[in-house]
Parts: structure tokens; sequence; C-alpha cells
């Protein structure tokens, strides 16, 4: 009898805290076959349930789950209007669980599925953030001693929030200003530079939170420090500004956690105005669309940098890593840790271990999820529901985040 799609469902849990993962199961008619992929929006968490469990769920059953490319096309135009990081994050879970089932069919990773190993690891960077530059320092420190050899590092601003650090203004709200962040920045470059091992690999994220003539001068200032990359200099909608940054500065620059649709890569690799390719994978519609986009970017010489901070679930890091491992174009990978929850969930989740990520041998993504277990760590209760509180100015205007 022909193999069948038979049921979709989301499965939820919490292990780390605020982070909202979602994962889609797709089942099969054959009853031992079933298979996992990430549906992660923790922002707006319930709106992907809602999309998956009364819109695609009907629409996939009965599909054959072996035409992984054929279910994506028709789900995805299936709506009339696409695109999106809630319609995309549900395509992703049924696109990437069909990945897993063919895996399993094939007994085969995937990565092995799509070419084959073309490195043994996925070399990692994490995060180093602080009040001070001596406590970044401190905090990429103990990362370099458990074996990353790139480090991530962000800076409070004295009397402001910022990006990557928890600190709130002195009246307790989170108050942003532009001016003391790019003057404080090139300063905390400095400093790492004169006190990390010279060979560490430094970055740095934006987080599209300046004017765009800021970011092209804070560029500038960050060039006498090599990064390895400066990310998200500026927002999707500022994307015009590229140009003039890369005139001015030589400074790699990874672009594109915040694209919902594939095609909004397509110009800037194009003309070469980016370097590295960050790409929230379920954002853009799962693991096939994110495998045409490396391959594209290869040309151009383009790396990956696949976007896998905690709002990843497991399954998604591990799509993540498939890509890693088969992409000669592989840049660099985000990563940070699965705590015990994580991994009693994530039966088989990627390993880290001395700044590199690992898959298992196991087929498809080699991840079993723990349904009773995910049960015991709900999505907590959150005022916002995962939304992101208001970010302003001292003037009461509203920034980006
Ligand atoms: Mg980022």
């Amino acid at each position: 009898m022909a193999l069948t799609i038979t049921n979709v469902k989301t499965v939820t849990c919490a292990p780390q805290g605020r982070q909202q993962l979602i994962v889609v199961k797709v089942e099969t008619s054959d009853p031992g076959l079933y298979g996992w992929g990430c549906a992660t929006f923790t922002q707006r968490a319930a709106a992907v349930v809602t999309a998956v469990e009364e819109f695609l769920k009907p629409f996939v059953i009965g599909m054959d789950p072996q035409r992984i490319e054929d279910v994506f096309q028709a789900a995805l135009t299936s709506s009339y209007w696409h695109s999106g990081p809630v319609l995309n994050n549900a395509l992703s879970g049924v696109d990437e669980a069909l990945w897993d089932i063919k895996g399993k069919l094939a007994n085969m990773p995937v990565y092995q599925l799509i070419g084959g190993k073309v490195r043994e690891a996925a070399d990692m960077y994490s995060h180093a953030s602080g009040e001070t530059f001596e406590e970044v320092e401190e905090n990429a420190r103990k990362l370099i001693e458990r074996g990353f050899r790139y480090v991530r590092a962000q800076v409070a601003v004295p009397g402001y929030t910022g990006y990557g650090s928890r600190a709130r203004s002195k009246a307790g709200q989170a108050i942003w200003e532009f001016a003391p962040y790019v003057r404080i920045v090139p300063r905390l470059f400095e400093h790492l530079r004169k006190t990390l091992p010279e060979d560490v690999e430094l970055l740095h994220d934006i987080h599209q939170r300046i004017p765009p003539i800021m970011a092209i001068g804070l560029a500038k200032d960050l060039e006498p420090f090599k990064l390895f990359f400066l990310e998200d200099p500026f927002a999707p909608e500022d994307i015009g500004y590229f140009p003039l940054l890369r005139q001015q500065s030589a400074v790699p620059i990874a672009m594109g956690e915040l694209f919902v649709n594939p095609a909004e890569y397509v110009p800037l690799v194009k003309d070469r105005l980016i370097d590295f390719m960050r790409v929230h994978i379920s954002d853009i519609g799962g693991f096939s669309v994110a495998r045409k986009l490396a391959a594209y970017c290869e040309f151009f010489g383009v790396r990956t940098a696949w976007h896998g901070p905690g709002d990843v679930s497991p399954v998604g890091h591990a799509a993540n890593l498939h890509l890693d491992l088969t992409c000669h174009n592989f840049g660099i990978q985000e990563g940070g840790y699965f705590n015990e929850a994580a991994r009693e969930i994530f039966v088989g989740c990627p390993e880290i271990r001395d700044g590199y990520m690992w898959a298992n041998e196991r087929p498809g993504w080699g991840i079993e999820v723990d349904e009773e277990k995910a049960r015991r760590h709900p999505w907590p209760d959150q005022p916002l529901r995962g939304g992101w509180a208001p970010l302003r100015r001292a003037d009461g205007t509203i920034c980006r985040q």
C-alpha cells in the first residue's frame, strides 16, 4: 500500500526558560514511521500552532510523505498569500519532518542523503556579554577554556539597556540610545584585542538598532580589530545602504536572520554585498529552501552562518548542523548549549564539544522527542505570551529590537 501522511501535530515545550519551542510531528500510514521538524517562533508561538493544526494538518493528510518538494510547494501556495514568519515556521515544521522521514526510510542521517560530510563537525561561536569590558573578557575566557575559537562580544552601555546584555537603565526601563552605543563598542574591542589571545576570532551584532549611517561609521571604527564578522548593520528595510557600506569598509558582514522570504537574500548575494548569510531556517520555510539558498551562495563566495540561539529547537539545530556538515561554503555555526531538560526531551540532540557541534549517526535528524517529558516543561505564563516589551529611546520613541 502507498505510504501516506496520516496525522500532523505540534509538540510544545520550554525546557530552557522562556523560549517557547514548537516541533511538528508528521505521522504516516506506517505505524512506526514519523518525523520531526522545527517550527519555533517564540514571539508568536500560539499563532504557529494554529497554522499547523488548523491549516497544514488537513491539507497534507493523505499526501505522499516521500514527495518533500511537492508537499512544500503545494502547502506554500495553498494560502495564496504566503511568506511571513508564522506561515513559514508552520511549513518548516512539516518540511523538516518529511526530511526526517526520508532519512528513516533510507536508514541514513539527512547529511548522508544530501551528499555526505565535507567536514567532521561544525565550528561554532558562542556569546560573551557583560556589564563591563572586564566582565565580557572574563566570559570570553570561559568560552575559550571550553574550546571555543569564535566569540561574539556584546557589552552593556552604562545607563542604558543594550542588545546582548541584561542591563536596564537606571529607572529600570529598557531605554536605548544610539550614540553611547557606537562610542563604547570600539573601546570594547580595543580592550579585548589587548587582553584575549591573538588567535581568537571576535564577532559583534549591531542587531539593526542604529541609524544606517551610524552603522557605516561603526564598521569603519571596528576595522582595526579584524572582526570575523559584523552582524546586522541594517534592518531589512535599509538594505539599500549596503553598497555604501561596502565602498567604505572591508569588515566582513553577516546579514539576514530577520528576512522571512528567501528571495530577500538574492540581490545582496548576487551583488556581493554580504559575506555571511544569516538565516533562521524555520523562518524562511525550512530545510528544503535553506539548502537551495546555501547552494546559491556558494557561487558568489558567500558563506553560511545559520541562526542558532535558544529560540531554535534542538531539531532546528540539527537541521542547521546537517547543512553545516555538507555545504562546502559553510562559514560558522551560532550555538549555545542544551541543558539537561532539553537533552532529556530531545534525545540525540547535537553534541557540543571543544567548540564544535557534532551530529550523531542515527537516521534522519537523529533525534527522538520524548512527548511525555515535553509535557513536564510547558510554556511559561508570560504577560506578552512570548512577545517582546517595547524598547524606547529616552524621549519615548519606539526602537527596533
Ligand atoms: Mg543576530
